[in-house]
């Protein structure tokens, strides 16, 4: 069964999915990692974020894993081509670059069919922008999860402090976010856009607590 959570960054879908998926007992798939890698390998090759037949080579030809370990459904590393990029993907310089490096139809093809082969393996819940829409179309549960400009750069602001990369500025941290949305939900190929049959949780008034119980609610009626 797949949990798809689509929204825009910041909303809290990391936090929630690993929640949803540690009490329903299922593993978890952080697809924006994916593409931060592409970035990164990227930028590590010296390729232009623009040449789109050099960053559909690194996403066909690069492999890339995620490092798990006992009772914790969220990766605990990230790798690609081998090299540990956990951190490095979570850098402010990624921040700017992975909207670019994900516009391509090129690196989407590569990375989709990955994240499919992946999640047709088990029970995911499965975090991105397109999985509702594009990778698991058929997806059990649907989740559109947004919340305030001001709330999503709160929370960054802390997961960047709680993680020690990236920035803390918050007017910084907010301006980036903005700018994000705009490239992911303006973009031709698979934009940031609800699934006709979501359901849109605004996570600003609610604890995140509150958002985990109302999809595992939807996960159970799901499964019913
Ligand atoms: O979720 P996260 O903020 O780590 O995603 C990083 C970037 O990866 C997004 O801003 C977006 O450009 C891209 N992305 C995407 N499709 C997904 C997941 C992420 O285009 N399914």
């Amino acid at each position: 069964m797949i949990i798809a959570i689509d929204g825009p960054s910041g909303a809290g879908k990391s936090s929630v999915s690993k929640e949803v998926a540690r009490n329903l007992g299922f593993s978890m798939l952080d697809t924006g990692a994916m593409y931060r890698c592409i970035a990164w390998q990227a930028l590590q090759n010296g390729a232009s974020l623009d040449d789109e037949a050099a960053l559909g080579e690194i996403a066909r030809t690069y492999d890339i894993e995620f490092e798990h370990e006992a009772g914790n459904p969220q990766a605990v590393g990230v790798l690609i081509g081998g090299v540990d990029v956990t951190s490095a993907i979570r850098t402010a310089e990624i921040d700017r670059s992975v909207s670019k490096a994900s516009s391509h139809v090129a690196v989407r093809e590569a990375l989709v069919a990955q994240q499919q082969r992946i999640g047709r393996a088990g029970d995911y819940v499965v975090e991105g922008r397109d999985i509702g829409t594009v990778v698991f179309p058929d997806a059990a549960v649907k989740v559109f999860l947004t919340a305030s400009n001001e709330e999503r750069a709160r929370r960054r602001v802390a997961q960047n402090a709680e993680r020690g990369v990236g920035s803390t500025d918050f007017d910084e941290v907010l301006a980036a976010i903005v700018r994000r949305d705009e490239l992911d939900s303006s973009r031709a190929a698979s934009p940031l856009v609800a699934a006709d049959d979501a359901v849109h949780i605004d996570s600003t008034a609610f604890t995140m607590q509150e958002v985990v119980e109302q999809i595992c609610e939807l996960a159970k009626k799901a499964q019913a």
